[in-house]
């Protein structure tokens, strides 16, 4: 479109005197906005394809060991990379979704202690014999303005790293709770942790701490970069403090303007 996007800088001296940079940046916006609906497209066309190799796959290997048995192996390898790239497809088309929503009003209400509730469950069954222990502290009836799905999202992203970056038996606790500031989601572990000079960038895509680790758990580097937009979009931050071979503590942000009218803001610290 035809907006000019202009930067302007302002820098004042002790005699008052003013000098004002404006700096025209529209041809870095376009370009910027060229890359995002290009990863979206592309990641759009993929799905199709992807879908119907993935639905060939499962009658296949169905019926592997009676066409020939040594099929089964590969053709479960295949299976198992289509699926990682059907989460990374759909991790991209959600970040560029996030991206472009940036400016929409969130109203519906969401009440997050049911969500956290749902995505405990799912995180015990993602756990299965790790036996880590989940525990959940929420304050009911705090609810957000915001889209579910985003939210959701976001917070079971955190948890599911919690869970992944966890040593086997190791704890998890979730807190949910307002104060004078807003409203707050903390995910701790007692896990692996991050060196902090990681910890600047770990919101970028694809950005990883040790590549080869995080391969084997089958993440997509994008799921903080979710998070991020997710609370960018819900006037919210997020805030990490981690050590290494201690665990990590990720908390979530959000003003008392994001909350549900009517609801009374707690005193916990
Ligand atoms: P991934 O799909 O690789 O998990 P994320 O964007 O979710 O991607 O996380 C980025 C990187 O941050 C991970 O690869 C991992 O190294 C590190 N990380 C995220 N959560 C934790 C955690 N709870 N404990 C330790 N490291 C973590």
């Amino acid at each position: 479109n035809d907006r000019l996007y202009l930067q302007v800088q302002i820098t004042r001296y002790g005699n008052g005197e003013q000098l004002m940079l404006v700096r025209d940046v529209t041809h870095v916006r376009q370009l910027e906005q060229m890359r995002k609906d290009f990863v979206a497209n592309v990641s759009h066309e993929l799905r199709t394809p992807l879908t119907v190799i993935a639905g060939y796959l499962e009658p296949m290997l169905e019926h592997a060991d009676e066409v020939n048995p040594r099929w089964r192996r590969p053709l479960q390898q295949m299976q198992q990379q289509a699926e990682r790239m059907k989460n990374l497809l759909d991790d991209l088309l959600l970040l560029a979704r996030l991206e472009a929503n940036d400016n929409q009003q969130l109203r519906q209400p969401v009440e997050v202690e049911p969500l956290l509730q749902a995505i405990v469950k799912d995180a015990q069954i993602l756990s299965g014999a790790d036996e880590h222990r989940i525990l959940l502290d929420a304050e009911p009836d705090l609810a957000l303005k915001g889209n579910e799905a985003e939210l959701s999202s976001a917070f079971s992203n955190l948890v599911y790293n919690a869970v992944k970056y966890t040593p086997p038996g190791g704890e998890i606790r979730l807190r949910w709770w307002s104060d004078r500031d807003g409203a707050h989601l903390s995910v701790q572990d007692t896990g692996i942790g991050i060196e902090s000079r990681h910890l600047t960038r770990l919101t970028e895509r694809f950005y990883r701490v040790d590549a080869s680790r995080s391969a084997s758990t089958g993440g997509t580097g994008l799921g903080l970069a979710i998070v991020k937009h997710a609370l960018i979009h819900h006037n919210g931050r997020l805030e990490i403090a981690s050590e290494p071979g201690k665990g990590s503590l990720f908390t979530c942000h959000f003003p008392a303007t994001q909350l549900m009218e009517g609801r009374a803001l707690g005193n916990a610290s």
